[in-house]
């Protein structure tokens, strides 16, 4: 049943529909598709004569061929499009949504779906609105809860980094703090709120050994790297806090290669010493005084001893039993001189106490005159003592008595640690600023493990002592330490049981 307003309705309006969808088709497509559109090739004329219901059947008649041509979407749409205009033109309001929806089954099939299903679909988009609301109240739930959990996370790392007990700050790529924690607090004297965001030079002020101020860029040159790597190390340094006070640290500082978009520089992390080097002056201190208030009760046992083996010389007064232990005695009060010499030596290398004097001097000649003082022990022992001097000149810059005693020390372990029978020798060799002397023996030679050790203190080859050979540990020790004082490099070269050679730098005058 249709509608009664739609029966009101319709007959003019299929009279107004018919005039404009003739004019709309005429006007858009022509001729040729008035001729489509004829149904039965009947005139528009005609169609005007009809009847109403004529009419309305002409029209649907027309849609279902216009559909054939068309589709039935272009069809119902310029069908559309006519009825919409004309009732706009006659100001009919209602009756447009009527028509379609009486329309017979094909006609205008989308409109008429879209019409019937709109209560459904609005439904439909009611409860998706309602799920996706849902959806995006249970999707902010978990963003703040995972926001919550990455606050902990923060925190927590935070807080370990703030309580770590070495001082650590982190700098962005322009050397400006953006950490820094407790330990820095303390060593500093600054708050982190104080530092944060400002240039790390004004407020963390490092010296190195020489009393050089050591600034951020030396510490964090800003070259970009490609791996998370240590850019700079440093011991013996110290750190300035806001007060003047001043502590014994050491420095290592890391680029990271991601920290690019979140601008994270560098990371510096401060080891506090001040306490090891307190201890180690007092320990040096202790060494110092011990040895000198040993050094005198020695020399005067030590002289003793040699007037007790010259009045037994002239006078024969000992068994010879007694006289090795004399002898003995006389060999053990040197040994022990010779360790509260070296102490003593040690102690003042390790304050900075020691100062060169030199003056330019041949070093052939030097080396030659040192040589031939350890000839009588390099006969004692059997060992072939030669030296190859240069003829031209050797001038260099020393302290003649100092870097003596590193030539005294290698030609006494080279002696003594040579089995009789074998060789020593000596040769120097120029090179641009330097002149290098070697020291040569055909002795046991150091096991490959050992020589990373050789030059630190009190290091002895294990099994010497075994040996009975009764060194100190520190000869090598303070050699290395003398020659470094001179700007030179000792170094040595070693194979078991085929002998060892060791080599050391001299500047040149
Ligand atoms: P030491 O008083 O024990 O000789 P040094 O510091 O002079 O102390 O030497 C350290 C150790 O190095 C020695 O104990 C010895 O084991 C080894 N050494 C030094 N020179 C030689 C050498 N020419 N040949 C073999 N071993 C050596």
């Amino acid at each position: 049943m249709k509608p009664s307003v739609v029966v009101d309705t319709i007959p003019t309006l299929v009279n107004l529909v018919l005039d404009d969808y003739v004019k709309v088709c005429s006007l858009k497509l022509g001729s040729k598709i008035l001729e489509t559109i004829s149904v039965n090739s009947q005139k528009v004329e005609d169609v005007k004569s009809l009847s109403d219901e004529g009419k309305y059947a002409y029209l649907l008649a027309l849609f279902n061929k216009s559909k054939e041509v068309f589709g039935p979407k272009v069809a119902g749409r310029d069908l559309e499009k006519s009825v919409k205009g004309v009732m706009s033109r006659f100001g009919v309001t209602k009756g447009y949504l009527d028509l379609l929806a009486v329309l017979p089954e094909g006609v205008l099939e989308e409109e008429k779906y879209t019409l019937l299903q709109k209560g459904e679909l609005e439904r439909k988009i009611k409860e998706r609105t309602k799920e996706l609301e849902e959806a995006k109240e249970e999707l902010s739930k978990r963003i703040s809860e995972g926001s919550i959990e990455l606050e902990t996370e923060r925190n927590k790392l935070k807080l370990v980094l703030y309580n770590v007990f070495d001082g650590i700050f982190a700098l962005d790529r322009q050397s400006k703090i953006i950490a820094f924690n407790k330990s820095m607090e303390d060593l500093t004297g600054f708050l982190e709120s104080e530092v944060l965001g400002n240039n790390v030079d004004d407020y963390v002020k490092f010296l190195n050994a020489d009393k050089e101020a050591l600034t951020s860029d030396i510490y964090y040159p800003s070259l970009k790297v490609i791996e998370d790597k240590t850019v700079y190390k440093a011991e013996n340094l110290t750190l300035k806090g806001k007060h003047n006070k001043e502590y014994h640290v050491s420095l290592v500082s890391s680029a990271i290669a991601e920290g690019g978009p979140s601008n994270v520089g560098c990371i510096v992390t401060i080891h506090d010493v001040t306490t090891q080097k307190e201890l180690e002056v007092m320990k040096l201190d202790f060494v110092s005084i011990a040895a000198h208030e040993l050094r005198t009760p020695l020399t005067s046992l030590r002289g003793y001893l040699t007037l007790l083996l010259e009045a037994n010389e002239a006078k024969k007064m000992l068994s010879e039993e007694e006289l090795v232990y004399l002898e003995r005695c006389y060999l053990s009060s040197n040994q022990l001189f010779s360790l509260v010499e070296n102490l003593l030596n040690v102690s003042r290398i390790e304050r900075g106490n020691v100062q060169l004097n030199r003056e330019i001097v041949e070093w052939s000649p030097l080396v030659s005159q040192i040589i031939q003082s350890f000839g009588s022990l390099a006969k004692e022992r059997r060992v072939k003592l030669t030296y190859t001097p240069i003829s031209t000149s050797t001038k260099v810059n020393v302290d003649p008595i100092m870097i003596g005693e590193v030539l005294s020390n290698l030609l006494d372990n080279a002696i003594r640690y040579t089995p009789s029978g074998g060789s020593v020798h000596v040769f120097l060799e120029p090179s641009d600023r330097f002149i290098i002397t070697h020291v040569k023996d055909t002795g046991q030679g150091i096991p490959k493990e050992s020589l990373p050790h050789l030059f630190t203190k009190f290091y002895r080859v294990s099994g010497v002592l075994e040996q009975g050979s009764k060194g100190t540990g520190l000869g090598l020790y303070i050699s290395k330490e003398i020659v470094k004082l001179h700007g030179g490099e000792i170094s040595v070269a070693s194979e078991l049981d085929k002998g060892s050679t060791f080599s050391f730098t001299v500047p040149k005058a």
